[in-house]
């Protein structure tokens, strides 16, 4: 594990997911298909105010100098992190939903154009839905400063056209389910946030 952001001891990061119980050990099915030994389940972290309020601190404090003029996350996390980065920031914050086709707003939100925006959201995996962000802010116009996430389970391997901040990065390692050792074993498969369905 390296810390990419200086101010950030990430130490502090997992401590608050650990303590949380959002730093889970067993064998997952991720939404890619693939299979996982460990899994944080965020909304652990996400529904104490406490935690969020000190994480985003910190996230909003690496953006501090940006001139962020506006904050979108994606449904769901993403909506209660932008609202805090938001709040310390002293700017607004919107949220993008699923559409038909990518993110979308609804609600009567819009991005003027050019306006400076930060897009925020809790873990990234394989920045899909950072992705469906990026193409709604550009089809609005909004200028992005960059890119806020409380962490990267990415290792630092999903990669943006904009400056990427993590307060912690990690990799976790996937499985094909065809070489899954926890499949190999025969323990139960576990979909999170779900019933078990092995
Ligand atoms: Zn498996």
């Amino acid at each position: 594990m390296s810390n990419s952001v200086g101010t950030v001891d990430q130490s502090e990061i997992f401590e608050i997911f650990k303590k949380a119980g959002a730093l889970l050990k067993g064998h997952f099915l991720l939404s890619s298909g693939l299979h996982s030994d460990i899994y944080f389940e965020k909304f652990q972290v996400l529904q104490h105010p406490e935690y969020v309020e000190i994480l985003c601190r910190k996230l909003a404090s690496l953006f501090r100098d940006d001139n962020v003029e506006i904050v979108v996350g994606p449904t769901t996390g993403g909506i209660i992190i932008a609202y805090e980065v938001a709040k310390n920031l002293k700017v607004r914050s919107i949220f993008a939903e699923p559409g038909d086709e990518g993110r979308i707003f609804k609600r009567g939100f819009d991005i003027k154009k050019g306006e400076r925006t930060l897009i925020v959201d809790d873990i990234l995996t394989t920045g899909g839905s950072i992705k469906e962000v990026i193409q709604l802010v550009k089809k609005h116009e909004g200028k992005i400063g960059g890119i806020g996430l409380l962490l990267d389970r990415s290792g630092g391997k999903v990669k943006f056209d904009y400056p990427l901040k993590a307060l912690a990065t990690t990799e976790v390692t996937n499985y094909r389910p065809e070489e899954c050792p926890m499949c190999k074993r025969g323990e139960p498969l576990i979909k999170p946030g779900s019933r078990k369905i092995g």
